[in-house]
């Protein structure tokens, strides 16, 4: 049994088109779950969310950068 062949929009690569292929059908079966997982993580936070893991990330760099200064003297 043969499936039909198509090209992928992503990457350009041909592939099989099976009936249990996960994700886009015109997208290869690598494309289609690095795109699914990278959509995934970005749905799972929201603009509130990034915005306050951003802060949380500069809290911790000057955190950490006020411990090595004070580590120095
Ligand atoms: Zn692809």
């Amino acid at each position: 049994m043969s499936f039909p062949i198509k090209t992928c929009v992503v990457c350009g690569e041909e592939f099989e088109l099976k009936p249990d292929k996960p994700g886009f059908a015109n997208r290869c079966p690598e494309c289609s779950t690095s795109e699914a997982v990278e959509s995934a993580d970005k749905s799972r936070l929201s603009a509130e969310e990034r915005k306050a893991e951003s802060e949380t990330n500069e809290e911790r760099r000057r955190a950490i950068r006020d411990l090595l200064y004070r580590k120095d003297r």
